[in-house]
């Protein structure tokens, strides 16, 4: 493959590099995964649309009505602003799924339910609740206007017309949308493949008993829930001693299999220097540390093929448990949805919030705090959870959202309005 050249970059100075730079960076390297397979309605979603959908019909298939009321003709009506309403004679009824055999002549009204197609004659749907029947007779109210009520045929979609664009993330409404046209199949891009393990010493993996000094690793199960809600196949490779023989086998391994590999652990100043070595003879790998707190460092770059071929993409995240989370949200995700083929790739959903609490900031990075929302007096406010610390876990179990301090800001005083991110369903 091309050498990643990191060093032609504008701008680029690894040592002090902006969050958006770096995501910036890391989303023009990448391409999409090639591959992909016909699966039913049903198994696509939360799937990447390979190949357009096309609509064989037109959306809805005919003239009908949106509401329950009279199918009647628009100029047999009296003008708005005239007193006079108007008779007119009730001649059966429409149903949805069962159309009324006739037309509507002149005079005449027909009842129509919600769905049913529109009958010949009528051009506009009159609602039950305004008109008043007497015996076989309608009463219509002046102030109708003409095509009120009513659904066009192709009106959603028009027959050979694209009604999902390859690059879709299908969520329930796109599948609905497949669905809506009879389509049983559609193509979609084959899964992403990420392979995921934890460097450290001190790790030790649940069911087995703690040592002194151990903990248990947590990372791996972090990662893997995101890694799994965003619909990638994960391989897990469990726990890899901060051994250089260990790190290398794994990090061969998995580039034989994955597309991307994402590690916590091992980026820090005080162990990067073995892994850095390990990393030149085995891919092209920069060792960043980005201008935000918590998740300073980190490493990423591309594994070269070896012998069985492969070759990933990788991401090695800072060891500490929310940074993880912070770093994967900013740069792992996004990364992957565009290996993935999202298209185009989604901004981290985000709006503004009124801070209800003094917080203080370093100037010169971005700080991500978590934050609970809250709504007072109709606006959106935000509370950030407490000890902030990038180890504490439970700091993130707690929040809904990050609050983004930009760099230039350094601090936030009660009232002051920041940016949060969402991270309430997020997949
Ligand atoms: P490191 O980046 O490897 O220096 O790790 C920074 C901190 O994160 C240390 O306190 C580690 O014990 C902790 N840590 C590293 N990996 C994990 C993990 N997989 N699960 C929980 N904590 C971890
Ligand atoms: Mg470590």
């Amino acid at each position: 493959m091309t050498s990643l050249n990191f060093s032609c970059l504008d701008d680029y100075d690894p040592n002090a590099l902006p969050v958006d730079r770096a995501r910036r960076i890391v989303l023009d390297m990448l391409a999409p995964v090639t591959g992909h397979e016909r699966v039913f309605a049903r198994q696509a979603l939360g799937r990447v649309l390979a190949a357009d959908v096309i609509s064989p019909v037109a959306v809805p298939g005919h003239d009908n009505s949106a509401m329950d009321g009279w199918a009647v003709r628009h100029a047999d009506l009296a003008e708005a602003g005239e007193m006079g309403e108007t008779r007119l004679r009730n001649i059966g009824t429409a149903f949805a799924g069962r159309a009324f055999d006739g037309k509507v002549s002149r005079g005449e009204a027909l009842r129509i339910m919600t769905g049913a197609v529109l009958p010949e004659g009528a051009d506009c749907v009159v609602i039950q609740e305004v008109a008043r029947v007497e015996g076989d007779e309608v009463i219509i109210p002046p102030g109708q206007r003409a095509g009120q009520n009513l659904r066009r045929a192709g009106e959603d979609l028009k027959a050979g017309e694209a009604a999902i664009h390859a690059g879709a993330l299908l969520r329930p409404a796109e599948i609905g949308i497949v669905a809506s046209l009879g389509v049983a199949e559609v193509s979609v891009r084959r899964r992403v493949r990420v392979a995921l393990f934890s460097t450290g010493d001190e790790l030790c993996s649940i069911g087995t008993p703690l040592f002194p000094g151990a903990v248990y690793d947590s990372n791996r199960y972090t990662l893997w829930g995101m890694l799994t809600r965003l619909g990638c196949e994960v391989i897990d490779m469990g726990v890899v001693r901060d051994q250089p023989e260990a790190l290398e086998n794994a990090f061969r391994e998995a580039s034989a299999c994955a597309d991307a590999i994402v590690t916590s652990g091992g980026v820090s100043v005080g162990e990067a220097d073995f892994i850095r070595r390990m990393m030149a003879k085995l891919g092209e790998v920069a060792f960043w540390k980005i201008a935000m707190k918590p998740g300073r460092p980190m490493a990423f770059g591309r594994m070269h093929a070896g012998a069985a071929g492969g070759g990933a993409w990788l991401f090695g995240l800072p060891g500490n448990p929310v940074a993880v989370m912070v770093t994967f949200y900013q740069f792992v995700r996004p990364a992957l949805l565009k290996l993935m083929g999202v298209d185009p790739v989604p901004e981290f959903p985000a709006f503004p919030a009124r801070c209800v609490e003094a917080m203080k900031k370093g100037r010169g990075r971005t700080e991500f705090q978590r934050g609970i929302l809250f709504q007072q007096e109709g606006a959106w406010c935000v509370r950030p959870t407490g000890a902030q610390g990038s180890g504490v876990l439970s700091s993130m179990a707690k929040a809904d959202c990050l609050i983004v301090l930009e760099p230039e800001r350094d601090k936030v005083s009660p009232g002051d309005t920041v940016m949060v991110q969402l991270m309430t369903g997020l997949a």
